[in-house]
């Protein structure tokens, strides 16, 4: 779908390299909204990324390379991104990572990283993004969050957390801003077939002797009833739905796109 809803705004998609972020910046992107990248990779492929969204939907982009563990490096995106295009009305937080143990197994720098990405990025970002939003009376915070944030999954405990906590985060900045036109929310996808993804289909593959199909049938079959991977541009649809004016009383929710996963 294309259109023009979001023409001459500007929206910074952390984590808009690859995958989940990359699905939904295009889409806004189709909407007419500049775009902020963020995200590691290989600078010309970054590059190259950039300029396939300017030449298809006539949009301005660029690019910021702020590791989202890194407050600092956070505002200096914030920053970056003000300057260049005025002010971020789209706020998406996306950037995430995993890593599956037991939590006695759990590595500490692993449970430090995946808070710090997955979770206090999306309090940095938002604080440093709402007084410009605020001050104009328009916004959207758009939190990628996962069924995660809603259930939980046997050696996830870093990750379950962090998502419960970007929920709970997404509840609060919603009712403080409750009488303003900005609006935060979260989107709890399921199983999305993307690089993160791909790593468990491996481990998978690989511990039980499966084909690379089979491994993916059997990690739907366990919690996915659809049996089908959601996919990035249909999160990025529903981010543009959330970005819409049919949307503006929509707050502080905890959206699933997840084929079944939470109706169980
Ligand atoms: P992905 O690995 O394809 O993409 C992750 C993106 O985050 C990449 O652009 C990567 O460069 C970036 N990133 C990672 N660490 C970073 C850091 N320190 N600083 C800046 N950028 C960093 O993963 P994905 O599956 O597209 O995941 C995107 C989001 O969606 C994550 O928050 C993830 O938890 C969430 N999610 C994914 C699934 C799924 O099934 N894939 C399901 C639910 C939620």
């Amino acid at each position: 779908m294309q259109g023009n809803s979001l023409k001459g705004k500007t929206s910074l998609v952390t984590g808009s390299t690859s995958g989940i972020g990359l699905g939904i910046a295009r889409k806004l992107a189709a909407q007419g909204s500049n775009i902020v990248f963020n995200g590691f990779g290989d600078l010309k492929e970054i590059e190259a990324l950039q300029a396939g969204v300017r030449d298809e939907f006539g949009v301005q982009t660029a690019y910021h390379n702020a590791d989202m563990s890194k407050p600092a490096e956070i505002e200096a995106m914030m920053k970056f991104a003000a300057e260049r295009f005025g002010a971020v009305d789209v706020m998406v937080n996306n950037a995430g990572i995993q890593h599956v143990a037991n939590v006695e197994d759990f590595p500490v720098e692993k449970w430090d990283a995946i808070l710090a990405i997955n979770l206090s990025s999306a309090f940095h970002t938002t604080r440093l993004a709402l007084p410009a939003m605020k001050a104009r009376n328009w916004g959207r915070i758009i939190n990628i969050a996962s069924v995660h944030g809603l259930v939980g999954s046997a050696q996830k405990s870093a990750y379950v957390a962090a998502k419960h906590g970007i929920v709970g985060l997404t509840k609060v900045t919603a009712l403080e801003n409750a009488h303003t036109g900005v609006t935060c929310n979260a989107i709890c996808p399921g199983w999305v077939l993307t690089p993160l993804v791909q790593k468990q289909v491996d481990a998978r593959a690989a511990q039980q002797g499966m084909s690379n199909d089979d491994a993916k049938k059997s990690l739907l079959a366990e919690k996915q009833p659809s049996g089908e991977f959601v996919t990035p541009e249909q999160l990025g649809d529903l981010a543009v739905f959330l970005c819409s004016d049919a949307a503006s009383q929509v707050r502080g929710v905890a959206w699933n796109m997840d084929g079944g996963w939470v109706a169980q």
